[in-house]
This record gives structure tokens, sequence and C-alpha cells, in this order.
């Protein structure tokens, strides 16, 4: 059984029933079949789909963004903006797709060379419930451009969006089976991934999932994207401008409650501005208003899952035990559903949860540094490397250390790091590797087969 409950309340809204491992089996010899009539197909065909797939979700965005307040505790603003974003990811690659896999020539001493890039087959995405449309569509988007087929297994506590994602793919008119759901656990994954027909598989969750995943497919040899859990640094350096820094850092810190890979984590504050910047930020994360989020005054539901919230509030205490001090938040509220406040804390040291691990909530680390040099030693000083940023109202300082010092994937300079369908996304180190999203994204899942004619 696969269960939806509702986390404000702790009620379960619905009972699925799993896939049974000869039903799994059907479904994907059903989906390969139908990627050898799917592969022929042109990008105008794909495409006409896909913008069609955009105007669905347009048009569902306030129903899907229910089911997600419902299922996993998003407030309904926050889930009509991930609906456009998925459209949008649809509509970039309908209209890019083509121009990103087009035959390229190569000069050689043939008569003729050349890359073409080809499908690959059934792709394997296994999805986190974080953003439970949006991570599947910015791998869904460009896997099926490209000619693949796919089949999904999404978190098990959002099935309602696992099942309302396949019917929106057969409501714009997808050929039956070239996108199917799967109804199973992680345990049943392995078998997925072993499966002759599936070719590769992609992993957006935890790095621990992700050294499983990746530890069957390389048994395997079979291709897998990963996109892993992160820790992100903030510095604020002495010549950052500290009422944007705060807003934006507060902002970075609560989007989705917390629960972002990219959310704003470590934040490694300059001791020249520590004061000026720890006034502002504690005041615009005391404004957050969490509560029910299908309550449009809203600004933060609750977190997913009781036992998320409470491995949260687990990090939260042991820091405080090595020596970390609350200064917002850091209580469970009393009452139903998996709440947790915006909470603040000082004095993080390494070898603390709050600076050695991802928190995966709305709580922030303070780190105080002497200069940059220190902060930008402390910024890499964790095991992830998915984002991070710098606050300074020097643009060629910010750009350096951007480019430069910080090991991450993405660095922004003046801002919280935000996907983007144009920009390639993904990680170093235990954050994973490969890239989603613009070109880059969409050459994972393809053959790059050369062609040479004498
Ligand atoms: P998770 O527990 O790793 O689950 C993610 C998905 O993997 C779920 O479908 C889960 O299935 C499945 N899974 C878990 N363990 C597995 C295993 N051993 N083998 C195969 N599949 C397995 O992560 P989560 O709690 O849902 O999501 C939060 C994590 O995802 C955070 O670390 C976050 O930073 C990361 N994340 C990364 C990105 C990115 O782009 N880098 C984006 C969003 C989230 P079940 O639900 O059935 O366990």
């Amino acid at each position: 059984m696969i269960q939806s409950i509702n986390p404000a309340t702790g009620q379960t809204i619905t009972s699925y029933q799993s896939h049974s491992a000869d039903e799994v089996e059907q479904i994907i010899q059903s989906v390969d079949k139908r990627w050898h009539q799917w592969e022929p197909t042109s990008f105008e065909e794909r495409a006409e789909l896909m913008q069609k797939l955009a105007g669905l979700l347009r048009q569902k965005k306030e129903e899907l963004a229910r089911l997600m307040a419902t299922e996993m505790g998003k407030v309904l603003h926050e889930g009509i903006s991930e609906i456009e974003k998925c459209a949008w990811v649809c509509e970039y690659y309908a209209e890019n797709a083509a121009e990103f896999l087009k035959n390229e020539p190569i000069n050689s001493d043939f008569s003729q060379s050349y890359v073409s890039y080809r499908p690959l087959g059934v792709i394997l995405a296994v999805m986190p419930w974080n953003f439970p449309f949006w991570q599947l569509f910015r791998f869904a988007a460009p896997t099926l451009m490209a000619g693949n087929a796919a089949v999904l297994k999404h978190a098990s506590n959002v099935p309602g969006c696992a099942l309302a994602i396949e019917g929106l793919f057969r409501d714009a008119g997808f050929p039956d089976n070239v996108f199917r759901t799967l109804l199973i656990g992680s345990k049943q994954v392995e078998a997925v991934i072993r499966h002759p027909a599936v070719k590769a598989v992609s992993l957006t969750g935890s790095t621990p999932a992700g050294k499983s995943v990746a530890s069957i497919a390389g048994s395997e040899l079979k291709k897998c994207v990963l996109e892993l859990g992160g820790s992100d640094p903030y510095l604020i350096l002495e010549d950052a401008e500290l009422e944007t820094a705060a807003k934006t850092c507060a902002a970075g810190r609560l989007l989705n409650a917390g629960q972002s890979c990219i959310g704003a984590k470590r934040f490694v504050v300059v001791e020249k501005v520590y004061d000026g910047f720890m006034k502002r930020f504690t005041r615009e994360m005391n404004n957050a208003r969490y509560g029910d989020p299908l309550n449009p005054e809203s600004t933060m539901g609750p977190l997913a899952r009781t036992d998320l919230r409470d491995d949260l509030h687990r990090q939260v205490t042991d820091s405080v035990k090595k020596g970390a001090k609350i200064i917002l938040g850091g209580e469970i509220p009393k009452g139903e559903g998996s709440f947790y406040p915006p909470t603040i804390l000082e004095n993080v040291k390494s070898g603390m949860p709050a600076y050695d691990e991802e928190l995966f909530g709305p709580v922030a680390s303070i780190i105080r540094v002497k200069d940059e040099a220190e902060a930008v030693r402390v910024a890499n000083d964790t095991v992830f490397g998915l984002g991070s940023a710098v606050f300074t109202s020097d643009v060629k300082r910010g750009r350096h250390i951007a480019e430069t010092q910080l090991q991450a994937g993405c660095c922004f300079v003046n801002d919280f790091v935000k996907s983007d369908p144009r920009l390639p996304f993904g990680g170093i180190k235990e954050s994973g590797f490969g890239r989603e999203l613009s070109r880059h994204g969409i050459r994972e899942f393809v053959n790059v087969k050369t062609v040479v004619v004498k």
C-alpha cells in the first residue's frame, strides 16, 4: 500500500495498491514496445504534444497546486508557480530540442563525418516529493523530446501527484505508454534498473539513495544522472548591501518550507557586518507566517512528513548540545501537523549536524568568519557541491569568487540560487553528477553517435 497523508493534519487522504512485480513487468514491456514507435517521430510531432502539455498544465495549475498542498504541504502560491515553471520547461524544449540535437558536421579525412544524437530507449526517473511536478517535468520534457520513453518511480508520499502526472501526458494526447508511473517502493527500484529494456536512470533525491542507485546502475553498465542533496553556503562579505542580502537569504532559506536541494543553508558572515546582517536577517525570518498551506495568508506550510520534521529537530538539538545557540524558533509547535518554525542557529561549528549535514527545513546555520579567505574556506568545507551564493557590492569581486573559488555546480552573485530551463543545473562532490536543463540536460540520455562516410 502507498498512502497519501496530509502533513498539515496527519489525516490519510487515499491509499493506493502498489504495483506487483508482474504489473511492473507488463508496464515496462508496454513502454519499451511503444518506444520503438515513438523513436522515429519527428521533433515537430513531439513538440506539438509538448506544447499541448504546457497548455494543459497552465489550465490546471490551481487544481494541481491544491493537490501538492494537501499531499506534501506546499503553500498554494508556490504550487501555482511550480506548475507554471513546468509549462515553461515543456515549451522551452518544444522550441529548442531540434536545435540542441541537430546533426553536427565534423571536419575529418573522410568525405563525410558528423555526430547524430540518438535516443536510448526507456529511461527510469526516481524522483523526490519536494517539488513533485517540477523535478519530474525538468527530466521528462528533454528526455521525451530527445525521443526516449520514460517510467517514473515517484516518492512514496506523493502517489496522487505521480498519477496526476501520468494523466497529464495522456490527456495532452501523448501515445499510450510513452510515459508511465510505477507505484512502487524504493526496494523495487533495483529490479527496474536491472530490467534489460531500461537503458538509463535519473535520480533526484538524497545522497544515500544516489549511492545505492549509482552502484546498481554501475553494475549493469547503465548511465545515471544524480541530482542529490546540498548544503549551499551563502557568503555575506563586508561590502554586501545588507538589506538586500538579508531579504534574499531569508527568502532562499524559507522557500518550500526550507525543503529545497538548492535552499540557502549555511550563512557565512564576515565579522565586520555580522551584527548588521543578523539584525535584518532575524527580522525577515521572523516575518514568515506558517500554517495551513491552503490558506492564502500562509507563507510557509508544514514539512512534508512528520518523520522528516522529527529528524530535522534532532539535528537542531544535537547542534545545540555541541554549542550552537538558538536565536529564533527551534521548538516543535503544539497541535496537529508536521510544522516547524523558522529557526536560526548561531555559533555553528564543524562537528555539528548544522555544519556538516544538510538541513532540509526552515533552519539557518550561521557561521561567523574573519574575512573573505576564511569565508571561502568554510564555504568549501562540505561534502556537498550543489549551489552557492556570494553577496558583495563589487560585481568583479563577486564574479571572481563565484567562478574560481567556490566548489559548486552553480554560484549566484547577489541572489539566491534558482533553477531555470535555460541554465544547466547539477552538482559536484556528493551532490551528484550529470546536468539537467539547457542544452546540457537534453544530451544526457542520448547516444552521441559518430557517422562516417568514406
Ligand atoms: P530520498 O529519500 O532519497 O528519496 C528520493 C527518491 O528516491 C524517492 O522516490 C525514494 O523512494 C527513492 N529512494 C530512496 N532510497 C532509495 C534507494 N536506496 N534506492 C532506490 N530509490 C530510493 O529523498 P527525499 O527525502 O525524497 O528528498 C530529499 C532529498 O532530495 C534531499 O537530500 C534533497 O537535497 C534532494 N534533492 C535534490 C535535488 C537536486 O536537484 N539536486 C532536488 C530535490 C531534492 P521512497 O519515497 O519510496 O523512499
